[in-house]
């Protein structure tokens, strides 16, 4: 996948809907809501999933395909007023058919083993024990955050229910049952509401763990093949098996020594860097996580890996990480080529592509 692409891919479909929440709730209703805006007055239904749209937000899917229409009839098409029905919505056609090209020959059972580790992430981090109603409120409030959470819980064992069940078959799918969270709450409690600002930071949480997947979904899923198979005892820890961190993907992955707090410097892949420089996602040799940084936090603690090892102090675990992580170097030898790593680790200069092309300078980087 060229590299242009794939920032292209991130889920960034909320914007549009963020720069909308100045307007007010209409006190009168027109009809259901806009699945993309929230507000009445709806011109389109999709006759697949039954969501609303305005004429203007079923178009405004940016990176989507377009809506498929139903041919008029000749009789409506003479009717000005009659809307032409949309058969699918955007929402609908990538649910069934990704538009991540990474993701499109992935097995199905593959990726929704991975929507289940998405949506257990999800849950762990927007966890709704930490949201139960205290009991000093407004008896309405409490009532509202209550059935707030309902809502909520509900929908998140409807997803883990098809996840379970191999239902999805692409991430905008997983990622719209969690939109439909918040459609819901809108729909029962307006734009204004307590409900709709937790909800929409439930939304930003999801994009955040969904991302995570998109930076490299090759490396993501293999990742949570071997977390399953080592959870289902397939794969015995003490055994020497082919670890999985140390396979290579379609592209190289820049090698780094990271600092996280209370650990000592970790050999990890750098998987992806965001446009504005503020955050990383990485993955560390012998670790089960994606990690999500934030660049103002750890940024100087990020070095190119070395020879030399950087920690002083070591145990057995990263002495397993350091292992693997010379075993990605050698796989990626045969797969990319010259493979280059300094005696000293140097600093990291926040230019991905550049320290991409000067780790592995027989690689060509996608424009
Ligand atoms: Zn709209
Ligand atoms: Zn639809
Ligand atoms: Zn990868």
């Amino acid at each position: 996948m060229a590299e242009g692409e794939s920032s292209n891919m991130s889920m960034d479909m909320e914007t549009s809907d963020d720069d909308q929440t100045q307007w007010s709730d209409p006190s009168v209703m027109f009809g259901p809501r806009c699945w993309k805006c929230f507000i009445p007055k709806t011109f389109f239904t999709c006759k697949n999933c039954g969501k609303c749209y305005h004429r203007k937000c079923a178009l405004m899917y940016e990176g989507f395909p377009s809506p498929v229409f139903e041919k008029k009839s000749l009789q409506d098409a003479m009717i000005e007023e009659t809307p032409t029905p949309i058969l699918m919505c955007s929402e609908c056609i990538v649910a069934e058919q990704t538009r991540v090209p990474d993701l499109v020959n992935v097995p199905r059972s593959s990726f929704n083993s991975a929507a289940m580790r998405i949506a257990l992430n999800i849950e762990e981090a927007f966890d709704l024990a930490d949201l139960k109603p205290s009991n000093g409120g407004k008896e309405e409030d409490v009532e509202g955050q209550r059935e707030c959470l309902e809502m909520i819980g509900n929908a998140y064992t409807g997803i883990r229910k098809k996840a379970s069940g191999n239902e999805y078959i692409s991430l905008e799918g997983l990622y719209c049952d969690y939109k439909n969270i918040r459609y819901n709450i809108v729909v029962k409690f307006g734009r204004c509401s307590q409900q709709f600002i937790a909800v929409q930071s439930l939304i930003r949480v999801t994009k955040e763990l969904v991302n995570e997947l998109l930076t490299c979904p090759t490396c993501y899923i293999m990742r949570i093949n071997d977390v399953n198979s080592k959870q289902k005892g397939q794969i015995k820890p003490e055994k020497q098996v082919a670890r999985v961190m140390t396979e290579t993907c379609e592209k190289p992955h820049l090698v780094i020594w990271i600092k996280m707090p209370r650990f000592p410097y970790w050999p990890a892949k750098l998987l992806q860097m965001d446009d504005k420089k503020e955050t990383a996602v990485l993955v560390c040799f012998n670790e089960n996580k994606f990690w999500n940084v934030r660049l103002d936090v750890v940024g100087n603690d990020i070095k190119i890996y070395s020879s030399k090892c950087l920690s002083k102090s070591g145990n057995d675990r990263l002495a397993t990480a350091i292992k693997d992580c010379n075993n990605y170097l050698n796989n990626a030898k045969k797969a990319f080529g010259r493979v280059v790593i300094p005696e000293e680790a140097g600093n990291y200069g926040g230019d991905l592509d550049k320290a991409l092309k000067e780790m592995y300078p027989d690689f060509k980087l996608e424009d």
